[in-house]
């Protein structure tokens, strides 16, 4: 693997040393880990992002009910089903621990189903106990961000796009010129709606989490800044997904706490597999139509591996989001070893500054991809940028600590490369402004700040305004506040 950053003296080379020597040691490297400031997680569903246990006891207290037999929960009344007031009243004999299991990945490989059909099976079974509930589920996210000393979350939400695919169903024509395909005033309607839900959103979990922005609050989780993705849902008609995509970018440029859009659902579904071509040209059409800033492109591309696909939807995928659709990041990124000239691609990658979001706990339980069959070392050797992510928190049941603590067992990584993640994550996130490095690989600081000992609380006047006019700077600067604090614990002089 390469590692590319100049190892620097002083208290980062004591903390580089300490995290060496401690490892091998599970537990300790768990509290270091934990405790490393860790930048932000640019690949988080928020749905997902949610624990089993939350879910049941928000739908408890929502009246809400379960079908036992599917472990699906539903909105009231209860009828053939079970209340789950009820059912998790103290002295209620009914274990818990099987629902779980099935709004989960937990213990999944006990059963008899595979990672994939189990992972994906779970959003339909908690839907119903998120709605009314996304303020919080926000703040449950960034509480435990906070918890793990992280300052970033992009969260990937679908508002909305319900409403947007019922419009394209009764009224969408994608064979109508441009302009005509979907009726943009109520597309327009759609997105008042959705940024009155984001106001909600933003008011409830603020409330929850006990964020007071005049008294500096410092209760866990407020210091964390969140931004949203518009996640497109896939699975669905042409029509209806170009529809999403338009909402999607009108969203961007609506409100500014709207940062990029995304595409999920399986992407080895049988109309995500034949379409995508065509959805990758969706995005580069309503991108171009409807420019936002920042204008955040994400794709989950080559989230596929043989077997659970025929090879020719294998090794185009990465190539068609960044060629034809423009993203500037990718998720997963794992079928890249099937593209037709990987060294070429990933030479473009590192020279347009591609960023991957590596999801190693996801792909390991939904596509059986792990240790060596994954490419993260690729990307690393080539230059390609990469940063740490959980994709699905929740159901997969971890946290981003367990996803650094995972690539360092499995890839032995120095400190260097740990601070190299973690910078990244805010580098190439959809924040708006300028990006306080000229590049993360060797650290190399923007001229404006170059005079400034990077971190510090003493800034000069460039740097001050450099800053003043970045949020993305802002917080990176934050990070490197923390970065130099965490490292001068284990500095003795
Ligand atoms: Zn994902």
């Amino acid at each position: 693997m390469t590692v590319l950053i100049v190892l620097p003296h002083g208290s980062v080379a004591a903390v580089a040393d300490y995290y060496e020597s401690i490892k091998q040691d599970p537990v300790k490297l768990r509290q270091f880990l934990q405790q490393f400031p860790k930048g932000g997680d640019l690949h988080n569903h928020l749905s997902g992002a949610v624990y089993a246990e939350s879910y049941l006891q928000w739908a408890s207290e929502d009246g809400k009910c379960i079908d036992l037999k599917t472990n699906v929960i539903t909105p009231p009344p209860c009828d053939g089903t079970i209340s789950l007031k009820q059912l998790m009243a103290d002295g209620s004999t009914q274990p818990l621990e099987p629902i779980i299991d099935a709004l989960s990945v937990r213990n999944f490989e006990r059963r008899s189903v595979s990672g994939h059909d189990q992972f994906f099976a779970t959003f339909s079974r908690f839907q119903t106990a998120a709605l009314g509930r996304f303020g919080d589920m926000v703040a449950e996210a960034r509480q435990r961000a906070g918890r793990q000393n992280m300052l970033y979350l992009e969260l990937m939400i679908s508002l909305g796009m319900l409403d947007v695919i019922r419009l394209a169903a009764s009224s969408g024509r994608l064979d109508a010129p441009f302009g005509e395909r979907i009726d943009h005033a109520k597309v327009d309607e759609i997105v008042s709606q959705v940024i009155t839900q984001f106001d909600a959103i933003e008011a409830r979990q603020q409330r929850l989490l006990g964020c007071n922005e005049q008294s500096q609050t410092s209760a866990v989780g407020c210091d964390v800044t969140v931004r949203f993705q518009a996640q497109v849902l896939r699975t669905f008609a042409p029509i209806e997904v170009y529809a999403q995509t338009l909402l999607a970018v009108k969203l961007m440029q609506a409100d500014a706490r709207v940062v990029a859009l995304n595409f999920v659902a399986p992407e080895d579904h049988r109309i995500a597999l034949r379409d995508y071509h065509q959805h990758m040209q969706f995005v580069a059409e309503l991108s171009a139509a409807f420019p936002a800033e920042p204008a955040g492109i994400t794709l989950h591309a080559g989230e596929l591996t043989l077997g659970l696909v025929p090879p020719e939807n294998l090794g185009w995928h990465i190539r068609d989001a960044i060629e034809t659709a423009g993203a500037t990041r990718i998720g997963h990124g794992i079928d890249i070893a099937y593209d037709s000239n990987m060294d070429e691609l990933l030479k473009s990658m590192a020279l347009k500054d591609i960023l991957v979001e590596i999801n190693l706990t996801s792909n390991d339980v939904i596509l059986g991809i792990k240790d060596a069959a994954h490419p993260l070392p690729t990307y690393l050797e080539y230059g390609v940028p990469v940063t740490l992510a959980t994709d699905d928190e929740g159901v997969s049941r971890i946290d981003l600590t367990h996803e650094y603590q995972r690539a360092v067992t499995t890839y032995d990584l120095n400190y260097q490369q740990l601070l190299y993640f973690a910078r990244n994550s805010l580098q190439y996130s959809f924040l708006p402004g300028a990006s306080l490095f000229s590049t993360t690989l060797s650290a190399t600081v923007v001229d404006a700040c170059a005079a400034t000992s990077v971190g510090s609380r003493e800034i000069d006047k460039g740097c001050a305004d450099f800053l003043a006019a970045s949020p993305k700077a802002t917080l990176q600067w934050e990070l490197e506040t923390r970065l130099s604090r965490f490292a001068a614990r284990f500095f003795q002089p």
